[in-house]
C-alpha cells in the first residue's frame, strides 16, 4: 500500500473518528469506544497458528456492540457481492470487498469473544462512494454508509436497543485483554496481512495453473486438523531458497506442515503438503477445512429491528405519500383543464340557445304577419269566390 492511501486512509478515520465521538455525546447510555485493535485469531495461514485482523473501530454499547470499517478510497465498482473491487486509480488496483472483510472481523470477534452474532452489528463506511451506496448487503444486521447523512444514520443506529443488555465495561475488559495479549503492533499485523495475501496468491496461481480454476481452498478463517495425529492444526510454513547458477533469484516456497511436528510427546509424521508448480497438488486439494461458523456452531444470526431501519420504512413510507399526493395534483388539475373546457363549450351552446330564441321570436312575428295578411287575402278571396258564385 503506497503512503498517499495510508495518509488518506488515516484521514478518513479521523473524520470518522470526529462524527462518532459527537453522536456517542448524544447517546443516554454508558459506552466504550476503542480505535485501531489489532486481534489475533486462528488460521492455517498463521506460521504459528494465528494471523491477525484490524478493527478500525470498536464501540461497546448495553445493547450492541458495533464493529466500523472504514475505506476513504475511490472504488470505480464496488459490486457487494465481488470478493474484489477495483480501485479508481491508474494501475486499477484490486483490493478486498470491504464488507466481506468487515464481515470476517465480525467472525473473529464473535468467535474470540464467545459473543452471539445477533449482538454485534457491522458498519461499512465508504466515505468517497456516495452513490454506490443503495441496497442492504447480504449479511444479516449490516450496514453500509457514505458520507451523505453519515451522522444521522450514526445517530439512529446507534440509538437502537435491545431487552437482552450486555455488560459494557466487560465486554470490553475482554476485549483489550485479547488485544494486549499477543500484543500485536501495527507493523507486525502488516507484514502478517502482506505474508497470507502472499500466500493466497501463490495457492491461486497454482491452483489456476492446474485445474483453471480460480479458487482458494481456505478461508482466513478456517484451521484444517492434522490427519496423522490428530492433534495438532496444519499450517502454513514457508521457506527461501537462496539463489543458485540455475535460479538467479531466490525463491519462497510453501507448504503446509503440523504443529505437533517435533514435540516430543506427539512426535507427528506428518509429511509436508507443499502449495508448488512443480508438485502435485491432489493432497493439498483433498485437505478438509474446519470453519469457524462450525467450530462455533452458529446457527442463523436473527436479524434486528434498529432506529435506523424503523426510520428508513418512515421515510420510505412518506416518499410514497409525497408521490401520491403529486399524482393527486396533477390528477386535478387534468381535471380543471378539462371542466374549463366543457365550461366552454356550455357557454357557446348558451350563446347558441341565445341566439335560436331571438331568431325564434322573429320568426314568430313574420309568421303573424304572413298569417294576418293571408287572413286578410282570404277575405277578399272569399267575396270573390263569393262574388263569382
Ligand atoms: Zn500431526
Amino acid at each position: 500500500m503506497d503512503d498517499y492511501r495510508v495518509v488518506k486512509g488515516e484521514e478518513g478515520e479521523r473524520y470518522v473518528g470526529e462524527i462518532l465521538k459527537n453522536v456517542l455525546l448524544r447517546m443516554d447510555y454508558e459506552y466504550r469506544l476503542v480505535q485501531n485493535t489489532y486481534l489475533p485469531f486462528k488460521s492455517v495461514y498463521g506460521e504459528f497458528g494465528y494471523i491477525s485482523a484490524e478493527f478500525d473501530f470498536t464501540v461497546f454499547t448495553p445493547f450492541y456492540i458495533y464493529i466500523i470499517e472504514v475505506k476513504n478510497e475511490s472504488y470505480s465498482n464496488c459490486d457487494y457481492s465481488a470478493p474484489l473491487w477495483e480501485l479508481n486509480d491508474k494501475d486499477k488496483t484490486t483490493v478486498s470487498n470491504a464488507i466481506n472483510q468487515n464481515h470476517t472481523h465480525k467472525e473473529v470477534f464473535c468467535s474470540e469473544m464467545n459473543i452471539p452474532l445477533e449482538k454485534v452489528i457491522t458498519i461499512e463506511i465508504l466515505l468517497d462512494n456516495d452513490d454506490v451506496i443503495k441496497e442492504k448487503t447480504s449479511f444479516p444486521n449490516d450496514f453500509v454508509f457514505g458520507k451523505e447523512e453519515l451522522e444521522d444514520n450514526l445517530f439512529y443506529l446507534l440509538s437502537s436497543e435491545n431487552c437482552i443488555r450486555l455488560d459494557c465495561q466487560k465486554n470490553y475488559d475482554s476485549f483489550i485483554k485479547l488485544v494486549e495479549d499477543k500484543g500485536i503492533t501495527k507493523e507486525e499485523h502488516i507484514a502478517i496481512l502482506k505474508r497470507t495475501e502472499k500466500i493466497e496468491t501463490r495457492i491461486r496461481n497454482v491452483i489456476k495453473k492446474k485445474k483453471r480454476i480460480e479458487y482458494i481452498p481456505f478461508k482466513r478463517t478456517d484451521i484444517v486438523k492434522c490427519n496423522c495425529c490428530g492433534v495438532g492444526n496444519l499450517r502454513f510454513k514457508d521457506k527461501l531458497y537462496k539463489s543458485t547458477e540455475k535460479n538467479k533469484k531466490d525463491s519462497r516456497h510453501y507448504f503446509l506442515g503440523c504443529s505437533s511436528y517435533g514435540n516430543s510427546n506427539i512426535s507427528c509424521n506428518r509429511g509436508l503438503v507443499y502449495v508448488d508448480d512443480n508438485k502435485e497438488i491432489y493432497e493439498f486439494l483433498t485437505l478438509k477445512p474446519i470453519h469457524i461458523e462450525n467450530r462455533n456452531n452458529w446457527g442463523d444470526e436473527r436479524v434486528n429491528k434498529t432506529v435506523l431501519d424503523e426510520m428508513n420504512e418512515i421515510k420510505k413510507r412518506s416518499d410514497k405519500l409525497i408521490k401520491e399526493n403529486e399524482e393527486c395534483n396533477n390528477r386535478i388539475k387534468e381535471l380543471s383543464i378539462s371542466l374549463k373546457s366543457i365550461q366552454n363549450d356550455k357557454n357557446a351552446a348558451e350563446a347558441r340557445i341565445i341566439e335560436l330564441k331571438s331568431e325564434n321570436t322573429y320568426l314568430k312575428a313574420d309568421n303573424k304577419t304572413k298569417a294576418e295578411e293571408i287572413s286578410c287575402f282570404k277575405k277578399i278571396f272569399g267575396r270573390f269566390y263569393i262574388r263569382s258564385k
